[in-house]
C-alpha cells in the first residue's frame, strides 16, 4: 500500500494499522486486483480494503480430513479435493420435456485416481462446474458399475481453470498451493463469490493474503488487560485467524473477538446516544405520591375491574421510578399479544396528567387509535383533574381522539385544547405530529406497536413537548411493541433504551388450540367450527392471502373470497368484508358491525393485524398461512382467545417448504410470543431483527445473536464501563474513529458533537 507506515492513532497511543487506513483505500491498490476485478468486488459490496478484510470467509474446510480417491470407502462420508475433467449432462428422459428431473455427471481426477459425480435437479451445476476447476466434494460414497462415486455431494469450487492467468499475482501464495497441497494439511477458506462466479474463493482468498501480509500488525483499540478479561485474541491474530488459520483451533476465537468488535461498537452507538440524550435533556420531575388522598393513577388501578398481573405491577413498578426522576424516560415496555399493555400505558399517562401535564398515545393505524380511544375513555371514566377556574375546582379529565378522519370543526377544537391544556389524554395517530398539534405541556407519550413508525415519527413526538418555541421539556417516553424479540437480540436493537418485559397473562387465559390444516378435506374442520362457535354466539376472523405490493389486488381477493365463503362453506352466516382500499368511514362500520354483533364473521387482509381487540371472536383461521411470517401469525392469532373461553387458529395451507413447515409447526407447538421470537431468529438470522433500525456498515457479519448470547452482554457491560468512565470519549480516539466507519454523519454528529 502506498500510504504512509501506521502511525499512532488520534488521541491514543495505539500503534498498528487502523480500519480507518484501510477503509480510506480502494481495493485496486492490491496488485491482483486491476478495472475488472474491482468491477467483480463492487457486486460483493467490496470497494475498500477494509471491505475486503471483512469479507469474512463462509466456511473452512480441514484439509487435514482431506483423502484421495484411492482412500475412498464405499458407504462412508469423505471430502476430496479434486480437479473436473469431464461436464456431462445426458438429456432429460423422453416424454418428461425440459421439466424433467435433470442429471449432471462429472468425472473429477485427484492424485489418487478419479471419482464420478452426478447430481440429480442441479442442472445449473453444469455452468458452476466447467472442466479444469477445482473443488471440494463432500458427501457419501457409493459405487456406479464399478466406480467410486458420490450422488449430489455438497460442493465447495476453490479454483477456476481461468484464474491464474486472470489473476498475475498467483504466481506466489496460494495459487499453486491449493493444487498441490491438497492433502498436505492446510486450512481452505471459502469465500462467498459473486453470483456468476467470476470471483472464486481461492482468487478472493489471495487478494486478502496480499491485504494482510502488507497491512501489518493492527492496532487494537482493546488493551491487553481488556482482552485477558473477556478472552479475546488480539486483533491481528483474529484477521489472520479467520482468514488463513494454521489450524481449526485458531478459526473459533478468531472469530469470537472480530464478533465482539462488531457488538462492541453497536453496544458503544448505542450507549453513547443515551447518554447524550442523559446530557441534554430537560426532563420533567413527575408527581407520584400524594399525601392528601390518592393520585389519579392511584384511583384509576384501584378502580380496575380486575388486579393487576403481577407483570403489570412491575411494569408501573418502573414507570413510577423513571417518571420520577428528573431524566426523561426512554423505556421500552414487551409485552405478549394481549398481555395487557394498554392498562400500564394508561397508568403512565395520568401521572403525567397528575402533575397538570397532558399525555398522548400514538398508534399506527386509525382503527388501533379509534379502539384505543375507546378503551382509554371507558377506563379513565369518573376520573377528575383540578381546575380552579371551575366552581368545584375540578373537571371531568378530558379525552379526545385526533386522527386524519377527524372533521375539520372538531379538529380546531383538539387543536385549541392541546394548546390551552383543556385536553387531559390525546389518542391519535400520525395526525398528532402534524405543526398544528401544539402542546399546553406534554408530560408522557406513548408509542404503541413503535416498529409500526420511524425513528424521525418518534423523535417528532418526543420534540412535541418542547413546544414551538424551544422552552419546553422533554416528555416521558414509553413505547410499546407486541412483537418480542429474545433478550439479547433486544439489547442489540434497543440497547438505547431501558426495558420492561410483561412475561405473563391475565389470569384465565386459554392458550389459542392452533392447528394447520393441509387438505381441503381438514380445510373443512374449519368452517365447521366458525359455523359452530357462531352458533353458540361467536364470532369469527378470516384473514386472505396476503399480496406482496398491491393492496388493490389483496383488496380483490379478499372481496372474492368474502363473496364465495358468503355462498359456500359459510351460507346463511353474516359475512362482513374488512381491507386496505375500503373507505375509513366503511372500514368503521365493518368493524363497528363486527363488534357489537351484527357480523358474524369478518373477512379481512391483514389490517386487523394489530392490537384489534374483540373479547367475543373465537376463531381465526388464516388462508395461504405460509405467506406470512411468524410474528405476524402470532399476531393475527391474537385477536382471538381475549376471553376466558376457548378459542381456535387454523393455519390453511398446502405448502410442503421446509422454512414454511418449520413456520407453522412452530405455531401449532406453542402460544409464547417469546419462544416463537427464538424460532424466528433462529429459521431467519438477524438481518431482519437488525434491519429495523442498524442500517449500513453495523450490519453484523460474524456475530450471531442466539449463540453469541454471552458475547452481547459482555460487550454491552464494557460500553457501559467504557462510556462511564470516559463519557466524551477523549481517551479512547482510535474505537471513536472506528465507530465512525460504522454510524452516518447525523449520528456522529450528535454522538461526537463537541
Ligand atoms: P395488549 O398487551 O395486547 O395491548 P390489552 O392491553 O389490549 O393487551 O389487553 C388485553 C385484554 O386484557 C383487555 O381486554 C384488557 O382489558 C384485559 N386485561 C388487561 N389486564 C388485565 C388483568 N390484569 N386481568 C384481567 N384482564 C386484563
Ligand atoms: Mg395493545
Amino acid at each position: 500500500m502506498t500510504e504512509p507506515a501506521p502511525t499512532p492513532a488520534a488521541g491514543g497511543a495505539v500503534p498498528g494499522r487502523r480500519l480507518r487506513q484501510l477503509a480510506d483505500l480502494a481495493v485496486t491498490v492490491l496488485r491482483g486486483v486491476g478495472e475488472s476485478a474491482a468491477r467483480d468486488l463492487a457486486e460483493l459490496e467490496i470497494e475498500t480494503v477494509f471491505d475486503l478484510v471483512t469479507h469474512y470467509p463462509r466456511r473452512h474446510i480441514d484439509g487435514t480430513r482431506i483423502v484421495t480417491v484411492d482412500q475412498l470407502v464405499e458407504g462412508e462420508k469423505a471430502a476430496v479435493v479434486a480437479t473436473v475433467r469431464r461436464v456431462g449432462a445426458p438429456p432429460g428422459r423422453p416424454g418428461r420435456g425440459r421439466r424433467g428431473p435433470s442429471r449432471v455427471e462429472l468425472d473429477v481426477v485427484d492424485r489418487g485416481g478419479r471419482m464420478k459425480v452426478t447430481f440429480f435437479n442441479q442442472a445449473w451445476r453444469a455452468r458452476q462446474m466447467t472442466v479444469g476447476s477445482l473443488a471440494v466434494f463432500f458427501g457419501s460414497v457409493t459405487s456406479f458399475r464399478g466406480a467410486v462415486q458420490m450422488v449430489n455431494p455438497t460442493v465447495e469450487v476453490l479454483q477456476r481453470p481461468d484464474d491464474i492467468e486472470a489473476d498475475p499475482a498467483s504466481g506466489d501464495g496460494r495459487g499453486g498451493e491449493v493444487g498441490e497441497g491438497a492433502s498436505a494439511g492446510r486450512i481452505y477458506s471459502v469465500y462467498p463469490m459473486t453470483e456468476k462466479g467470476s470471483l472464486t474463493s481461492a482468487r478472493i482468498g489471495r487478494m486478502v493474503d496480499e491485504a494482510l501480509d502488507r497491512a501489518g500488525a493492527f492496532a487494537d483499540p482493546l488493551d491487553r488487560k481488556i482482552r485477558d478479561r473477556h478472552g479475546l485474541v488480539d486483533r491481528t491474530a483474529a484477521f489472520a485467524g479467520i482468514h488463513r488459520p494454521a489450524s481449526m483451533d485458531e478459526v473459533e476465537p478468531a472469530r469470537r473477538r472480530l464478533a465482539f468488535d462488531e457488538l462492541f461498537r453497536l453496544q458503544l452507538a448505542l450507549v453513547l446516544r443515551r447518554q447524550r440524550l442523559h446530557e441534554d435533556a430537560r426532563g420533567i420531575v413527575h408527581t407520584t405520591t400524594r399525601t392528601d388522598g390518592s393520585t389519579l393513577m392511584e384511583q384509576f388501578v384501584d378502580g380496575l375491574p380486575f388486579a393487576l398481573t403481577a407483570a403489570q405491577a412491575r411494569a408501573v413498578g418502573d414507570l413510577v421510578s423513571d417518571l420520577a426522576a428528573p431524566l426523561p424516560m426512554h423505556r421500552l415496555l414487551q409485552g405478549d399479544v394481549g398481555s395487557g399493555k394498554t392498562v400500564v400505558a394508561v397508568a403512565a399517562l395520568l401521572i403525567g396528567v397528575e402533575g397538570g401535564h397532558q399525555g398522548a398515545l400514538m398508534a399506527p393505524t386509525e382503527v388501533l387509535a379509534e379502539q384505543h380511544a375507546v378503551e382509554v375513555r371507558r377506563l379513565v371514566d369518573g376520573l377528575v383533574v383540578a381546575d380552579p377556574t371551575t366552581l368545584a375546582g375540578e373537571r371531568p379529565l378530558r379525552v379526545a381522539l385526533l386522527t386524519s378522519r377527524t372533521g375539520a370543526a372538531d379538529r380546531t377544537a383538539i387543536h385549541e385544547g392541546l394548546a390551552d391544556g383543556t385536553v387531559d389524554l390525546i389518542v391519535g395517530t400520525h395526525a398528532l405530529l402534524t405543526d398544528r398539534v401544539v402542546f399546553h405541556s406534554l408530560g408522557v407519550a406513548v408509542i404503541d406497536e413503535q416498529h409500526r413508525f420511524g425513528v424521525e415519527q418518534r423523535a417528532a413526538l418526543r420534540d412535541k413537548g418542547r413546544g414551538v418555541d424551544g422552552q419546553g421539556s422533554d416528555p416521558d417516553l414509553l413505547v410499546m411493541t407486541a412483537t418480542p424479540i429474545p433478550r439479547t437480540a433486544a439489547m442489540v436493537v434497543f440497547g438505547d433504551l431501558d426495558m420492561t418485559v410483561i412475561d405473563e397473562m391475565p389470569p384465565g387465559r386459554q392458550p389459542v388450540v392452533t392447528s394447520w390444516l393441509r387438505t381441503p378435506l381438514e380445510v373443512e374442520q374449519a368452517w365447521s367450527r366458525v359455523r359452530e362457535q357462531v352458533g353458540s354466539g361467536h364470532r369469527a376472523f378470516v384473514v386472505c392471502p396476503l399480496v406482496e405490493g398491491s393492496d388493490r389486488v389483496e383488496a380483490a381477493s379478499a372481496t372474492a373470497e368474502a363473496e364465495r365463503l358468503a355462498e359456500d362453506e359459510l351460507a346463511g352466516l353474516r359475512v362482513g368484508l374488512l381491507h386496505g382500499q375500503m373507505k375509513p368511514a366503511d372500514k368503521e362500520r365493518a368493524m363497528e358491525a363486527f363488534r357489537n354483533g351484527a357480523l358474524d364473521v369478518l373477512v379481512a387482509t391483514t389490517v386487523i393485524e394489530v392490537g384489534v381487540d374483540i373479547p367475543d371472536a373465537s376463531v381465526m383461521v388464516i388462508e395461504d398461512a405460509d405467506r406470512f411470517g411468524i410474528a405476524q401469525l402470532h399476531q393475527l392469532r391474537g385477536r382471538v382467545g381475549r376471553s376466558g373461553e376457548p378459542s381456535w387458529c387454523f393455519l390453511l395451507s398446502g405448502s410442503g417448504a421446509p422454512e414454511a413447515t418449520a413456520r407453522l409447526q412452530a405455531l401449532e407447538a406453542s402460544t409464547d410470543g417469546f419462544v416463537l421470537a427464538d424460532v424466528d431468529l433462529e429459521l431467519r438470522g438477524e438481518g431482519t431483527i437488525l434491519g429495523a433500525r442498524q442500517k449500513g456498515r453495523s450490519d453484523l457479519k460474524l456475530a450471531r445473536l442466539l449463540s453469541d448470547r454471552d458475547l452481547v452482554i459482555e460487550a454491552r457491560s464494557l460500553a457501559i464501563e467504557l462510556v462511564g468512565s470516559d463519557p466524551l470519549m477523549d481517551g479512547h480516539g482510535l474505537l471513536v474513529e472506528e465507530l465512525r466507519l460504522f454510524i452516518d454523519d447525523d449520528e456522529a454528529e450528535f454522538l461526537f458533537k463537541s
